[in-house]
């Protein structure tokens, strides 16, 4: 079979859920029996996200090859089974550097190089970077809006890209918005039909309208929009709002979606199997208990920037049969407020991953208030470091801090390493002192290795994992025994031993921080082990009065 392609652009307006839809339709491909990949074309100029702040942009994501990728491949992971890379997110910034480093090698010698062809070309290459041979499907994510300026060069590649691969191997995929204006108890199609007037305005003529809605689209509705957008009434597909984004699959199944792309792209395919998503959302809606976890951040302005840790909480849920609530805790205002007023109500306290000085001594109240009234606590990366800092202070007396938030301080419980070993190279690095983050950081899949009576291994049930890391500081060594001997236990470590993962309180219900993020590998079809623990420990030790 020749490789499809199905591009997704969006319209309107951006937040419509587009990588969300990309997802969806891979789940359901999926679930058709097809091998599929998916891949984000960002048009920002940033080579990639990591510099970016989540504050503003969401979450970065990390994959298993230690690149920092667009939150949306958080969600082509969590609804399919492919594990992206460095060939599943590129950006404009990205995009232009290969271009103007070929340049400068003279790979263009004698030609002027320009947007046409050359950028294009280069985001061509881009696109067929993701075929892979164990794939049968490649799902591309045009970011931004039609209509940005910025995305013109994506839309003009992926309108030739048709040319290239042939016409019955690409698939448009456009999704827009028809508003419901209550007053007048109607839906407009005209948003509608101006985004896809500008779509083929550069020349490319939607397959499949998805259409985000409030509610379902009548026959007349999709009739009208049919009729102005030039496309079958069966094409145009309604996308409406749905409890759980894990229904969507189902929803665009129900509307018909996997048969038109069946025909579209000439495959004929058993019917879609989406018994494992059924599941799921029966889960989520109807859970027989719930659970209460605060959430001590520092962004909690903006739910993108935690968006694979809200989800990994709610499969926690799903693998307990319980609903979790998240309270989000300002960590700042824990540093004026008694946490006996802002997580008194609370049944398990999370401190996630972050960086920078701001709500750090917040952070430290949250932990020592988990500690000392036995409250599950789940401390990722930064939320590990925050409960050795506590721990060292408050149990082993020492004036202790990390190195990144105090380096003069006595104690630098945790440190940056300038040398170690790195078991995915294989090599003794050197990891630079200064900030930018160019090989200072440890990003990717990293072995670890569990001790046998811990939490950890009794959530894992196995010895070795692997877990994704994005962090520059790590434990201190020198501090291990101390803290040992004072109940703080090292429960996972690198394979030499020498850089600490995960450490445990033994007399406490359950507390365990990691120094990976655990969050980017959960799946609502298979819950990541320290959610489903700790969810599972935060209902055993049940504080809260949400019904
Ligand atoms: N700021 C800490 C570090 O760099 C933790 C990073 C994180 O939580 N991702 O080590």
């Amino acid at each position: 079979m020749d490789k499809k392609f199905i591009f997704v652009t969006g319209g309107v307006l951006s937040g419509l859920g587009k990588g969300i839809a990309a997802a969806a339709i891979g789940a359901l491909l999926e679930a058709k029996g097809l091998r599929v990949t998916l891949q984000k074309l960002d048009p920002y100029i940033n080579i990639d996200p990591g510099t970016l702040s989540p504050f503003e942009h969401g979450e970065v994501y990390v994959t298993d090859d230690g690149c920092e990728t667009d939150l949306d491949l958080g969600h082509y992971e969590r609804f399919t089974h492919v594990k992206t890379c460095i060939d599943n997110n590129y950006t404009t910034g990205r995009i232009y550097h290969n271009v103007i480093s070929k340049e400068r090698k003279g790979d263009y010698l004698g030609n002027t190089v320009q947007v046409v062809p050359h950028i294009t070309d280069e985001i061509k290459d881009a696109i067929k970077s993701a075929i892979k041979d164990e794939y049968d499907v490649v799902i591309v994510e045009i970011g931004g809006t039609v209509g940005d300026i910025e995305s013109l060069p994506f839309l003009e590649a992926i309108r030739r890209f048709r040319y290239d691969v042939g016409r019955g191997n690409v698939l448009y995929v456009h999704l827009t918005l028809v508003p419901y204006i209550k007053a007048a108890g109607e839906l407009k199609s005209k948003p509608t039909q101006h985004s896809v007037k500008e779509l083929r305005e550069i020349g490319i003529q939607p397959d499949i309208l998805l259409c985000r809605s409030e509610i379902p689209l009548s026959k007349d509705v999709k009739r009208k929009i049919a009729m102005h957008c030039n496309l079958d009434e069966d094409a145009v597909i309604a996308a409406v709002d749905v409890s759980t984004v894990y229904e969507v699959p189902i929803w665009f199944r129900s509307e018909g979606l996997d048969k038109q792309i069946e025909k579209m792209l000439n495959l004929n395919l058993p019917e879609a199997d989406l018994q494992i998503w059924e599941d799921v959302v029966r889960k989520i809606k109807l859970p027989k208990q719930d659970t209460t976890i605060a959430i001590v951040g520092k962004y909690i302005g903006l739910k993108d920037a935690y968006k694979s840790l809200t989800e990994a909480l709610i499969h926690g849920g799903i693998a307990n049969d319980a609903r979790v609530n998240i309270v989000w805790v300002d960590s700042e205002d824990l540093e004026k407020k008694s946490p006996d007023i802002l997580l008194s109500e609370v049944d398990g306290i999370l401190v996630p991953g972050g960086f920078g000085i701001r709500g750090i001594e917040g952070k430290i109240t949250a932990a020592r208030y988990a500690r000392e009234k036995r409250i599950p606590y789940l401390g990722i990366c930064l939320g590990m470091q925050i409960a050795v800092i506590e721990f060292s202070r408050n149990v082993c007396g020492l004036n202790a801090n990390s190195e990144e938030f105090d380096p003069e301080i006595e104690h630098k419980v945790i440190y940056l390493m300038e040398r170690w070993y790195n078991h995915r190279t294989g090599k003794i690095e050197e990891r630079a002192k200064d900030s930018h983050k160019g090989g200072t950081m440890r990003l990717g899949a990293y072995p670890c290795v569990l001790s046998e009576r811990s939490r950890a291994f009794e959530a894992y049930q196995t010895q070795l994992i692997s877990e994704r890391h994005r962090h520059r500081y790590e434990f201190n060594n020198h501090y291990r025994q101390m803290l040992e001997s004072k109940g703080l236990v090292v429960t996972g470590v690198s394979p030499d031993g020498e850089l600490v993962e995960i450490v445990e309180i033994k007399e406490h219900p359950w507390f365990l921080g990691c120094q990976f993020h655990p969050e980017f590998k959960s799946k609502p079809i298979q819950p990541h082990p320290l959610f489903k623990a700790f969810i599972e420990a935060s209902i055993k030790e049940k504080r809260s009065l949400f019904r």
